[in-house]
């Protein structure tokens, strides 16, 4: 695969699924939201043409693919006005751990129900006290026997509600040196002491957000996905991926507000031409697209080294790729709702909602300035602050 040309395999997957998300569209996830449910019949539409399993192994039923495939799948259904955030979580970053750290048990469980859409699972690293200083997470795992016993809290985590576990980020105790490390659980929805509530977000999405409780969550030995020493390695294997679907979310939703913005101002006139003829008004739209088309590039890019195996340069170009898609979403939107004028703000053309969720990009999963601190530390070698 090139990272400059999409291959012909490449350009029918994102005109199959960009087909899908047209049949669907911002109506239906408007209609989904309204009435309080969830994106069912897309999720299951996607499953069975193979879309939400694109990138697991096909040996667990799914396509065989990789990252570069699942975020053509989120971009083309963002574009299309009906993104699913938990394609972001549940077969990206679990999936993916699962499928390279999880044992022979966990990857038969969990990767052909995660492919098929019949199951999904949450992922929670977050925490009240650490927020983006994810060292500081203090969620525990002792022993107990050949049991583990998890206590923590979490907060912002996507899709509980939906999802039949959820791969909690805890630490163990260290016994040789005292240090912690992390380590990662799969805890069923239903496991004794396991509680969420929902957070009051101003965010109009169909996945909720939710504060966990973990108060001494007994799980048996196979919960514990991999090596309970691999630790911010394996965590990592998971995060990247994660970038690069946020990525490959934001750029939808800013390509689905700008072509709003673009047939409203080839339409509205107020004066002699369209209101698109005035570059004022077309310069910061044709400049909304080049910088989602570059975000898009570093997207390939994250994605293409990923899949290829290099951890460390995907970590790179994954932090880079969230950053420019994060800002290029922010401000598409920001420009799409202004072409609109008043109509920008009506519920019937529905941008303004964007405003808000636009932003979930620049914080999460890692803050535009984490990665600004990632960048002069890692890439050009400057002191660190903190
Ligand atoms: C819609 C949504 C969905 C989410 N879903 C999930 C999920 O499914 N699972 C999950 O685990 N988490 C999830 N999160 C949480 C998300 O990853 C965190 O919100 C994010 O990591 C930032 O942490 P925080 O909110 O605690 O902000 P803080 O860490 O409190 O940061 C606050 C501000 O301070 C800045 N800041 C902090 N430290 C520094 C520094 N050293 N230098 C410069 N600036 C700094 C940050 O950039 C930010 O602007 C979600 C969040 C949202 C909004």
């Amino acid at each position: 695969m090139s990272t400059v040309i999409e291959t012909e395999e490449h350009k029918a997957l994102r005109a199959a699924v960009a087909a899908l998300g047209k049949r669907y569209g911002r109506e239906y996830l408007t209609t989904v939201i309204k009435e309080g449910r969830h994106p069912d019949e897309l999720w299951a539409e996607a499953a069975k043409l193979g879309y939400l399993g694109v990138n697991l192994p096909e040996a667990y039923g799914g396509g065989g693919g990789g990252i570069a495939e699942l975020s053509i799948v989120l971009e083309e259904l963002g574009a299309a006005g009906c993104p699913l955030l938990m394609l972001v979580v549940s077969p990206a970053i679990c999936g993916t751990v699962i499928a390279r750290f999880g044992t022979e048990a966990q990857k038969r469980e969990w990767l052909p129900k995660i492919a098929e859409g019949t199951r999904t699972m949450a992922f929670g690293i977050t925490e009240p006290d650490a927020g983006s200083n994810s060292h500081r997470i203090t969620t525990t795992a002792r022993r107990d026997g050949t049991d583990w016993v998890l206590t923590g809290r979490k907060v912002f985590i996507s899709g509980v509600d939906i999802a039949d576990a959820t791969l909690i980020v805890g630490r163990t105790q260290d016994a040789k040196t005292g240090r912690l490390k992390p380590c990662l659980f799969i805890v069923p929805r239903d496991a004794d002491g396991f509680e969420w509530r929902p957070i009051d977000m101003e965010l109009r999405g169909a996945e909720k957000q939710f504060e966990l409780t973990l108060d001494d969550v007994r799980l048996s030995a196979d919960a514990l996905v991999g090596d309970d020493d691999a630790g911010l390695f394996q965590l990592f294997a998971g995060l990247n991926p994660e970038r690069v679907m946020t990525a490959a979310f934001a750029i939808g939703i800013g390509r689905y507000a700008l072509s709003r913005a673009v047939d409203y101002a080839r339409e509205r006139t107020v004066w002699k031409e369209p209101i698109g003829a005035h570059q004022a008004v077309a310069h910061p739209l044709a400049q909304a697209h080049i910088e989602l088309e570059l975000a898009r590039l570093m997207m390939q890019r994250a994605a293409f080294l990923y899949d290829a195996g290099d951890d460390a340069a995907a970590g790179e170009a994954a932090n880079m790729a969230k950053y420019a898609a994060g800002e290029a979403c922010v401000k598409a939107v920001d420009q799409a709702v202004h072409t609109l004028g008043g109509n920008g703000l009506t519920s019937e053309f529905g941008l303004a909602s964007l405003i808000t969720v636009s932003r979930v990009a620049r914080i999460a999963p890692v803050s535009r300035e984490m990665i600004l601190n990632f960048v002069s530390h890692q890439t050009l070698g400057l002191p660190k602050s903190y």
